[in-house]
């Protein structure tokens, strides 16, 4: 079989596939907490915000898209995004909020797909604030992860880690899926409402199974 044959459904040995998991929460749920605890495991974590903001950095492969299309006064000195600017901007503006998703959007998949294809590990995880709120991550990964806890718990712990007002962090709240809507859309939840060590025997057993899933591909 001639391996450059786009219709040779054999993959070659670079792309076997991965069992992924991608993993969501609201704001201050402890998405990044309980990614670490699976990265010490052996996961390999992919951070769609921290490529998002790699993008945009001097240097950054949509600069120029964005320097195009918004004009120099949108990178600074450094040649990174300015990202008070734009955010005051595409506040303001749907269109400009839809121009800046349309750059950014297909490049944070490209380099996403990159990421988890040069990563080392017994599994991937996709770590996606919005998941549930965008794309078609449902088809992309072989489970849904939820860090769930109470509203309450969430606000506080913004607050506590942030300058950010209650209204502030009521505000971003408002832009993300609901409780509800996360956990309809969840294969696996880990509760993070109490101690730090409450997370422990859960991230260890959700650990296990991805392991005998990533296995059994
Ligand atoms: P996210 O990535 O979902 O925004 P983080 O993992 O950054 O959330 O957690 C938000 C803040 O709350 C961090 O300062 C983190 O250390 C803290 N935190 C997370 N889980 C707990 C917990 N169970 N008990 C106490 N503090 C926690």
């Amino acid at each position: 079989m001639n391996p450059h044959d786009a219709s040779n459904p054999v993959q070659p040995a670079t792309a076997k596939p991965r069992f992924s998991v991608g993993l969501t929460g609201g704001i201050g749920s402890g998405k990044s907490t309980v990614a670490d605890m699976f990265a010490e495991r052996g996961a390999a974590v992919i951070d769609t915000d921290v490529i998002a903001r790699q993008l945009t950095n001097p240097g950054g492969i949509a600069i120029e898209a964005i320097r195009a299309r918004f004009g120099d006064a949108f990178i600074d000195a450094s040649g990174a995004m300015d990202r008070e600017l734009m955010r005051a901007r595409v506040f303001s503006d749907p269109t400009a909020k839809q121009q800046l998703e349309a750059i950014l959007h297909p490049l944070i998949r490209a380099e996403t797909a990159n990421a988890g294809e040069r990563a080392a590990g017994s599994y991937l995880i996709f770590a996606v604030p919005l998941l549930v709120e965008s794309g078609n991550w449902k088809q992309r990964v072989g489970r849904i992860l939820v860090v769930d806890c109470d509203e309450q718990v969430q606000l506080q712990r913004v607050m506590q880690r942030s300058a950010l007002t209650e209204p502030q962090v009521r505000a971003i709240m408002a832009t993300q899926a609901t409780r509800q809507q996360r956990l309809q859309a969840a294969d696996d939840v880990i509760v993070n409402d109490g101690e730090l060590a409450a997370l422990l025997p859960q991230v260890e057993r959700l650990h296990a199974l991805y392991e005998a899933f990533g296995r059994s591909l």
